[in-house]
């Protein structure tokens, strides 16, 4: 999240300050368009960074809306969701993700995820499907691959649509493809802290689907199809000319800055080998995006690995604290503690370090020593 937090961190978890000078030429040079340009919605740098973006992704279309929460509920409705309508989400996510599924109208069936990547395992989609179920939200988390296979295998035998949440997976690909490019849409997010991040909020859907392409144009302005003219009901939730136009400027730096954060994940992988540290595991045939590097700590562990680093100058993140079954929130759903005991476990161990494409080696040295450096004691059924 943002820097700081009251201590003098050495190594932050983040960094959106933009203060790397080229870069920050780039966007004031962008802001500048805007602001002589006068046109401040929807005009050519909306456009622009959406045709852009949607190259990026290898998709033939992309909608820009007001953030990745939007563009989840807008890519579920413009797939066709209609209320009373299901779709399976998982448990170990952060809460946007059932926020939007609500905010369609839709009703969430959780299931819980695989032990290696933390994401949806297609077997608990199998066992969350009710008549009702028409979607999967397969949410790419921390920047890995979900299990696009199975869940697709499992989503065309049950007649269900699958949708991409690719907030956290900007650039990552399955098999040469970049996620975005397997569901009937796919929402991003640009907030600030993303691997594509705006200076502010923002979002899109992308998809291969014209007619869905349409339907995103209308929902997100009114259900316009021109103006004053609704044929649909919809929002407002638009990519603003400002945001767009800091969007473009930044797009062509992402396939180098996540390479960085691979590099710095690389590093990671091989100075943590042997620790009793539990590692996330990468699908073969994927590339990740490295959004998040969460590393799991032996059992009870994890608060004091946490306030360890801290005291070593190390900021860490927690990537979720609660799984979305226990969110009182969503208690109306009727789940208990233990009912998806892996995303039960990962929210008790998980702890992020830090992995931005900013963090420079001297940094990434400071974290690696900094976890060395902690007491795991005599650890039981612990291993990478
Ligand atoms: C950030 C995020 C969202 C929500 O995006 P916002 O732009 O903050 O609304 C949804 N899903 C995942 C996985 C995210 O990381």
């Amino acid at each position: 999240m943002s820097p700081g937090g009251g201590t003098a961190s050495r190594v932050a978890f983040g960094s959106l300050a933009e203060t790397d000078r080229g870069r920050r030429d780039e966007i004031e040079a962008a802001i500048g368009r805007v602001l002589d340009s006068g046109r401040f919605i929807l005009g050519d740098e909306v456009a622009r960074f959406e045709e852009s973006f949607a190259a990026f992704v290898g998709a033939p279309h992309a909608v820009g809306c007001a953030n990745g929460t939007d563009a989840i509920a807008l890519a579920l409705r413009a797939a066709g969701a209609r209320p009373g309508d299901a779709a399976i989400l998982p448990a170990n996510a952060c809460v946007p993700v059932i926020a939007a599924v609500r905010q369609a109208g839709v009703v969430p069936r959780l299931a819980d995820v695989d032990g290696a990547t933390l994401t949806l395992d297609p077997s608990g989609v199998e066992r969350a499907r009710t008549p009702e179920t028409r979607f999967v939200v397969a949410v790419h988390l921390y920047g890995g691959v979900a299990d696009l296979d199975g869940l697709a295998d499992v989503a065309r035998a049950a007649d269900m649509t699958m949708i991409e949440d690719c907030a956290q997976s900007h650039g990552a690909e399955w098999r040469g493809r970049k996620t975005g490019t397997f569901g009937a849409a796919a929402a991003f997010s640009f907030y600030p802290t993303k691997n594509l991040g705006a200076c502010g909020d923002g979002g899109a859907v992308v998809t291969a689907d014209p007619e869905i392409a349409a339907r995103l144009r209308q929902l997100r302005q009114y259900g316009w199809t021109r103006r004053d003219f609704a044929a649909s009901e919809g929002w407002n939730s638009r990519l603003d000319e400002l945001q767009a136009a800091i969007l473009a400027a930044k797009l062509p730096r992402l396939e180098e800055e996540n390479a960085r954060r691979r590099a710095i994940a690389d590093r990671y992988d091989a100075a943590l080998e042997g620790l009793p540290v539990r590692r996330l595991s990468i699908r073969p045939g994927s590339l990740p995006a490295r959004h998040l590097y969460p590393i799991r700590a032996p059992r009870g562990r994890r608060d004091a690995l946490r306030e360890h680093l801290a005291r070593r100058g190390v900021e860490t993140g927690i990537h979720y604290p609660v799984p979305l079954h226990l969110q009182p929130a969503y208690a109306f759903l009727g789940h208990r503690a233990g009912d998806f005991p892996v995303s039960e476990e990962a929210c008790a161990s998980v702890l992020s370090l830090p992995i931005h494409a900013r963090l420079s080696d001297d940094d990434v040295e400071l974290v690696v020593d900094a976890v060395r450096g902690f007491d795991f004691g005599v650890v039981e059924g612990a291993g990478a």
